[in-house]
């Protein structure tokens, strides 16, 4: 989608710290991490918000949970854990409005979440 963001880091117009690639799936390093690890996982296809999921789209974010899953596991996160978390508009937190998941770890994470 023209304009979108992550649209255009998915198409490599803008540079990301890029962790993971597939076709249909991109994972790259959070500009502004809020934790010593924080991966942002996104569809390569544009999809706003989780509400415009639609059929069809379930192997692609299923695919998505799984290689979260992987990189979290190659970045040794297996014993301490870590927390795929995912805003949906403004009073879930999200800003940019291309479905991703943040993994975080790397310091104790409050729940409930401030
Ligand atoms: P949201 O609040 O929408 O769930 O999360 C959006 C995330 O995207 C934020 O954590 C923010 O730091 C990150 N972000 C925003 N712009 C860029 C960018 O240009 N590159 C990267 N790598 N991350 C970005
Ligand atoms: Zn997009």
């Amino acid at each position: 989608m023209q304009g979108c963001l992550f649209c255009r880091i998915a198409n490599k117009e803008i540079p990301a710290d890029v962790v993971y690639e597939d076709e249909h799936i991109l994972a790259f390093k959070d500009i502004n991490p809020v934790a010593p690890v924080h991966v942002l996982f996104i569809p390569k296809r544009h999809i706003a918000t989780l509400f415009d999921i639609q059929k069809g789209d379930e192997p692609v974010l299923g695919r998505l949970h799984m290689v979260a899953v992987q990189v979290a596991r190659e970045l040794g996160l297996e014993e301490r854990g870590f927390r795929l978390v995912a805003n949906c508009q403004e009073g879930g937190g999200q800003y940019v409005f291309h479905v991703h998941y943040h993994l975080l770890a790397g310091r104790d994470l409050d729940w409930p979440p401030g």
